[in-house]
């Protein structure tokens, strides 16, 4: 299996080669030349090892379909370190949620638990794999990487807690002081693990992420001191997320002549992307929902072929804050894929047209059409008194809690869902995260579970600096050797 840009870079690379890496040299995504196609042998196979083995195995033998320069027992090995009962919470991994709620007459919808790693976001379900790929090819090659990002709550915490202690790695993380949320917070400060460094910054995220722009720009610095990144854009992080498509399915049905659909709360399209890889791949989904909130740049182009980038000051702060984007920057990936694969015009959209206007529009285009029909995507958006609204349908008719993201999915999910079509939201965080909205939505605190426990009373490891590059610069040498 080779990998491509997305804007047509000659290069073909392999997996291990991108691994490591961000964009490829042309600005472009990487994607596999061509998806492995699962015909109805293969999607038994994969049922069979689900039910027999569990998600590990699943997941071994979907990324084996796409990486051929690990061994196959060292493969195995990693997803097995990866997806234990002992990080995920429940031997299912991603287990699924009947809902009975009077809004859905007749429709079977399901939520899919992704958030029981150690984050409690369904970052960890990518990222902690993403940290042992990490080391065993680090190790592989006597190198190091020091990982450099900004975050607003989320990532930032899923990656501290999958590159946690791991050799040839260490994590610069900059976050807004002051302005994640409380849990967030303590998750994150109180680590107090030597590779892992909590850097403040006296400003908003914006500032953060431009800081690690500015860093990673110096290429000389770059180099030296071997900056790297966890972004979404990265293809194992994707590629770890087409598993759960499969193990959802797998446990919706019993039958692979069955369909499902899938709702996913969508910001930067990383987990929605890989539900599109996984129905390329052939698994039989009917209808992948883009969910999003008041930042609605997807639910815009997926009604009228327009994408356009919103500036910061049309950028909202909302309560279900993972998904306020600007831009969605795996967005591309999906289009590459519209297009037909055309690189030159890929690159034309997002190089040239979104760079000079800020915007493109293929609602004329007879290809945009297949949007819907051929890749099924649909989509919707949702409001804060949405999100409430929906927290508290879903407790009153069945005792749970459902976190903000997880409520945006929910909302547009229910309209559309179809009898005999099991729906599956993808439950994207838990609600300890966002605290302040389930205490708005229900009148009281949502359940910690037992391992964050006075999580808030910790010592903690950050520093805080101010909005300054060259001293964000000055820190990283000082703890590089
Ligand atoms: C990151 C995140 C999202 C958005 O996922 P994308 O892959 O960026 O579309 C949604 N919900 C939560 C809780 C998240 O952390």
């Amino acid at each position: 299996m080779r990998y491509l840009s997305t804007r047509g870079h000659a290069d073909r690379k392999r997996f291990c080669e991108i691994l490591l890496e961000g964009l490829a040299p042309d600005g472009g995504l990487y994607l596999p030349e061509s998806y492995p196609q699962v015909n109805s042998a293969e999607l038994a196979k994969l049922r069979k090892a689900w039910n027999s083995q569990g998600y590990a195995a699943l997941a071994f033998e979907v990324l084996s379909l796409y990486i051929d320069d690990i061994p196959a027992t060292d493969l195995r090995a990693l997803c097995d370190k990866t997806y234990t009962e002992a990080s995920f919470g429940t031997r299912e991994i991603v287990p699924l949620k009947l809902l009975k709620t009077k809004a859905m007459a007749g429709a079977q919808v399901s939520l899919e638990a992704l958030s029981n790693g150690p984050t409690l976001a369904f970052k960890d379900m990518a990222m902690q794999l993403l940290g042992n790929l990490f080391e065993y090819e680090l190790a592989r090659r006597n190198a190091e990487l020091n990982i450099l990002g900004a975050t607003s709550g989320d990532t930032g915490s899923a990656a501290e807690y999958a590159m946690r202690g791991k050799k040839g790695v260490r994590v610069f993380m900059t976050s807004p002081q002051g302005r994640m949320s409380p849990f967030q917070q303590a998750q994150m400060f109180s680590l107090l693990d030597e590779n892992i460094h909590n850097i403040a910054i006296e400003g908003v995220f914006d500032d953060c992420q431009d800081i690690v722009k500015a860093v990673s720009n110096d290429l000389d610095f770059k180099r030296k001191y071997k900056i790297g990144t966890v972004n979404s854009i990265n293809w194992a992080r994707l590629l770890a997320q087409v598993v759960y498509y499969f193990a959802g399915y797998f446990q919706a049905t019993h039958s692979d002549s069955q369909k499902v659909s899938f709702s996913v709360p969508s910001g930067n399209f990383g987990n929605v992307c890989a539900g599109h890889v996984a129905r390329m791949m052939g698994l039989p989904i009917e209808q992948l929902i883009v969910a999003t909130n008041e930042n609605d740049v997807l639910d815009e182009f997926f009604k009228t072929g327009v994408y356009r980038v919103r500036g910061s000051a049309d950028t909202h702060e909302t309560s279900s804050p993972s998904m306020d984007i600007s831009k969605a920057s795996n967005f591309e990936r999906f289009v590459f894929d519209l297009l037909q694969r055309d690189a030159a015009r890929t690159k034309n959209l997002f190089h040239d047209q979104l760079n000079q206007q800020g915007q493109f529009d293929l609602g004329q285009d007879p290809l945009f059409e297949a949007a819907q029909s051929k890749f099924g995507f649909l989509s919707g958006k949702s409001t804060h008194a949405d999100r409430l609204k929906t927290i508290q349908d879903i407790f009153a008719d069945n005792r749970i809690m459902i976190d903000t993201h997880t409520a945006d999915g929910l909302k547009v999910a229910i309209p559309l869902a179809k009898p005999g079509v099991p729906m599956l939201v993808l439950e994207t965080a838990l609600p300890i995260k966002f605290a302040a909205s389930l205490v708005e939505a229900l009148g009281r605190q949502p359940d910690c579970p037992a391992k964050f426990e006075g999580i808030e009373l910790l010592p903690r490891r950050v520093h805080v600096m101010p909005l300054s590059v060259d001293a964000v610069k000055a820190y990283i040498v000082k703890h590089c050797d």
